[in-house]
């Protein structure tokens, strides 16, 4: 079959498409970069040009593109059965699924509760959370706490949690606002204190909202260790533990979205698991499945779930699916994924990767006066530009300085995404050494370029 020429595709891009969190007046301005094809860490466009993938296609990519492994596990699942709901009937991969999840997750975790996209499995364990009390005699249990430009994904539910003025205030009379806190980062970076001090005040904040409202709180709901598309702002470690403690002596739950965080990307499985934080709710996503399909999945405690069973004509169910839950062909290629995550030694791979990466950022900041603040878990890193490194003034955002560094980035072979006036770096975690210095160096000359 031979295919449209790029001219063919690219016209068709203008005239049908919609592309996600995109200014389409801008995008209508240019062509399209069409991406054909993936080999490893690399992209291919349809002139053949090939592109690092520095952001692992939108942070999900765990071990390159058409890997073996997974190749084969989509193959042979696609000559056993493509899809067969999870309503009424169960299938094999997504119960041998469930199982080995358990046994990677940290403990209370029991049971697995599939849908389809990060904010789905967010969805799902906000309304767990709410039934839940409902259930056990708490109705006034209807609140939840949110860290300040936490993301949870774009549904309303999750935007309600998750609420960003910038992308959100259109959708603001609908939702349901969380109570907010403010994170360490917020202390640190905006108000220039110490680490110290900015991890005491952001405690003394949390504190503050749960004596106000502990018995009203459903849950708390957090991005352990990195709130990602705030523009990664790092935690510093005794921060989860502490929010932890809070929930349980308020009595509220505590759900913990590691669709970006989980499998791997922060050096450990699970971001928790740097902190030994025992959730009641893991919100699972993006590389469960090795980044190949769409699968999410939420995660509880027994006792969660235990509230749940009752008479069947007391309707206390929880009424919640999706048509592709629990799909056949994504749970055969997360198996394959987790297989992989062992024969491959990931989690400690990632960790020696990320050792060498930190040596790499740590020289940055020398080369290019516009760098502010690098963060780093694992293979998750931001790099925040200022116009001004001594006050942190921002560059004002009609210079799209984020979006100059992605362009510089291209035309030497590298794919990045920014978050504002953040370069986000997000690998693969199978990239090398190797391609690892060179994304850093593409990254600092762009960086030059774009600021200059
Ligand atoms: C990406 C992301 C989501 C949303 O996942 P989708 O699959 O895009 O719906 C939710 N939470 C976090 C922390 C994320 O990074």
């Amino acid at each position: 079959m031979t295919r449209p020429s790029t001219a063919e595709l690219a016209a068709w891009d203008h005239q049908y498409l919609w592309h996600p969190f995109t200014q389409m007046r801008d995008w209508l301005a240019e062509p399209p970069l069409i991406i054909e094809r993936g080999e490893g860490n690399y992209l291919f466009d349809t002139e053949g040009r090939r592109y690092l993938d520095g952001v692992s296609s939108l942070w999900c990519n765990v071990h390159g593109h058409r890997k073996a492994e997974l190749d084969a596990a989509l193959q042979a699942q696609g000559d056993q059965i493509a899809h067969s709901t999870m309503l009424g009937l169960a299938n094999v991969p997504a119960t041998i699924l469930a199982k080995r999840l358990i046994a990677e997750a940290p403990p209370p975790m029991q049971r697995v509760f599939y849908s389809d996209a990060g904010a789905t499995a967010v969805e799902v364990a906000l309304k767990l959370a709410l039934q839940y009390w409902q259930l056990r005699g708490e109705p006034r249990r209807t609140r939840f706490v949110a860290l300040t430009e936490s993301y949870h994904g774009d549904t309303l539910g999750a935007v309600g949690v998750g609420y960003s003025e910038t992308f959100h205030r259109f959708f603001r009379p609908v939702i349901t606002p969380a109570l907010r806190i403010d994170p360490p980062h917020v202390f640190r970076w905006q108000q220039h204190q110490t680490p110290e001090r900015a991890l005491e005040l952001a405690l003394t904040d949390a504190e503050r909202v749960f004596t106000a409202h502990g018995d009203e709180v459903a849950a708390l709901i957090v991005e352990p260790l990195m709130q990602g598309a705030a523009g990664m702002w790092a935690q510093p470690t005794g921060y989860l533990p502490r929010l932890r403690e809070l929930t349980r002596r308020h009595g509220a739950l505590m759900i913990c979205d590691e669709v970006a965080t989980g499998f791997g990307r922060t050096g450990k499985m699970f971001a928790v698991q740097h902190e030994g934080v025992e959730p009641d709710i893991l919100c699972l996503g993006k590389g469960i499945t090795g980044g190949y399909l769409p699968l999410a999945a939420t995660l509880t405690s027994e006792a969660l779930f235990e509230a749940f069973l009752s008479p069947y004509e007391s309707f206390e169910a929880f009424f919640h699916g999706h048509t592709y839950t629990g799909n056949p062909l994504a749970c055969a290629v997360a198996l394959a994924n987790l297989d992989l995550f062992e024969s491959e030694q990931v989690v400690k791979r990632t960790g020696e990767r990320a050792c060498y990466l930190a040596g790499l950022l740590a020289e940055l900041p020398a080369r290019a006066a516009h760098i502010g603040d690098i963060r780093q878990w694992g293979l998750m890193v931001g790099i925040e530009l200022v116009r001004d490194r001594s006050t942190r003034a921002p560059f004002d955002p009609a210079l799209k300085i984020g979006q100059r560094v992605v362009r510089a980035a291209r035309e030497r072979g590298v794919i990045l995404r920014p978050l504002g006036n953040v370069v986000i770096l997000m690998p693969p975690l199978s990239i090398s050494p190797d391609e690892l210095a060179h994304l850093v160096q593409v990254t600092i000359d762009s960086i030059q370029i774009a600021c200059s």
